[in-house]
C-alpha cells in the first residue's frame, strides 16, 4: 500500500534522530499493510548491520532485524530448545515476503497476540535490549514488552535492538502446541513448555490471551495445580476475542494444551 503522507526515507538506526510522525521500518510487512494519515518519515533499520544471530558466553543473541528465514536456518546441537525457532517461525501463515522480509523485532513489536516470536522468545525467557532517544538502553522481559493486543510498553521512539536468550533456557526441554480454527490460519492458542534446571516447569501461554502469561512451578505440577494456577493468572477478559477465535474456545484449548505440554514434560 502506498504511504501517500511519508515523504522521507532515511537509513538510520539512531534513536537519537527520532522526531514526531516517524516510524522505524524492519520488514514492512505490516507498515506497508495499512493506511497512515500520520506517518511522515520512516526510518529504516534494516542496513544496521547488526549480525542476526550471535552466540555469547551468556547464550544468543538475536538483533531485532533477523528475519523470520534467518532465525528458521539457525542450529546448534548443544541446545535442544533452538527446535522452537522452527516450529515458531512455521506458525507464521508465512508467504514469501513474510518469511523473508519481515523480522524478530517487527513482530514483537506490532504486538499481535498471534506473534509467534513474541511466543518463542518469551517462553526462553528473552530479554529485550531497548535504545532511547536520550542515548540511554534499557533492558526488560519479552513477556512485559508486549502488553496486549497491538500495545507494547515500549516509548516514543524507542527502538527494539536485540532480544537476549539465556543459555540455560536453550538447554531446556521444551514442548510446542499451537492451535489454530483453519489448516492454515492464524494460531488462536500457542503455549509453550519448558523444564528448568532444578526439576520445574515454566509454560508460557501465547496466542490465546491478548499479552503472555507465563506460568511457573518450582516442581512438576500436579493437573489440579496446573488447573488452579491457569485460573488465577487469566482473569476471563484477558482471552482474546477476534475473528480467529472465541475466548471460550481460546480458555478451554488454553487448558488443554497446558495439561498435554504437562504430560510431556513430566519425567
Ligand atoms: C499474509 C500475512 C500473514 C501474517 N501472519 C502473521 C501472523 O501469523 N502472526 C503475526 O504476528 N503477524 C502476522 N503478520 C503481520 C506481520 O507480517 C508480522 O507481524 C511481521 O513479523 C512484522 O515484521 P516486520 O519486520 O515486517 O515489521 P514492520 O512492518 O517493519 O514494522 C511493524 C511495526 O513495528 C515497528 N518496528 C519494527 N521494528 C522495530 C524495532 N526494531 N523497534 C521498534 N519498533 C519496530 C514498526 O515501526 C511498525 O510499527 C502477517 C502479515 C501478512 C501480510
Amino acid at each position: 500500500m502506498d504511504l501517500n503522507t511519508v515523504t522521507v526515507l532515511r537509513p538510520t538506526a539512531d534513536p537519537s534522530e527520532w522526531q514526531p510522525g516517524d516510524a522505524w521500518l524492519a520488514g514492512g510487512t505490516v507498515l506497508f499493510s495499512y493506511d497512515s494519515s500520520t506517518l511522515k518519515r520512516l526510518l529504516d533499520i534494516t542496513h544496521a548491520g547488526w549480525p542476526p544471530l550471535t552466540i555469547n558466553e551468556r547464550g544468543l543473541e538475536i538483533a531485532a532485524t533477523c528475519t523470520i528465514a534467518e532465525l528458521y536456518a539457525f542450529t546448534h546441537e548443544a541446545w535442544p530448545a533452538v527446535a522452537l525457532f522452527q516450529q515458531c517461525a512455521d506458525s507464521f501463515v508465512a508467504s514469501f515476503k513474510i518469511w523473508n522480509m519481515s523480522t524478530v523485532g517487527g513482530n514483537i513489536a506490532t504486538a499481535l497476540p498471534a506473534g509467534p516470536m513474541t511466543s518463542l522468545t518469551a517462553a526462553l525467557e528473552g530479554t529485550a535490549v531497548v535504545l532511547s532517544p536520550d542515548g540511554s538502553e534499557r533492558t526488560l522481559p519479552v513477556a512485559d514488552l508486549v502488553i496486549g493486543d497491538g500495545a507494547t510498553s515500549l516509548r516514543e521512539g524507542e527502538l527494539l535492538r536485540a532480544i537476549r536468550l539465556p543459555a540455560a533456557a536453550l538447554q531446556s526441554r521444551t514442548a510446542f502446541r499451537r492451535l489454530s480454527l483453519s489448516n492454515l490460519g492464524r494460531s488462536g492458542v500457542l503455549l509453550i513448555g519448558r523444564t528448568t534446571t532444578l526439576g520445574g516447569l515454566v509454560i508460557t501461554v501465547t496466542a490465546s490471551t491478548t499479552r503472555p502469561v507465563q506460568l511457573r512451578f518450582s516442581s512438576a505440577p500436579t493437573q489440579d495445580e496446573l488447573a488452579q494456577s491457569l485460573d488465577g493468572a487469566i482473569p476471563t477478559d484477558l482471552y482474546h476475542n477476534d475473528i480467529h477465535g472465541l475466548p471460550q474456545w481460546r480458555r478451554d484449548m488454553t487448558y488443554r494444551l497446558a495439561e498435554e505440554i504437562r504430560l510431556e514434560l513430566r519425567t
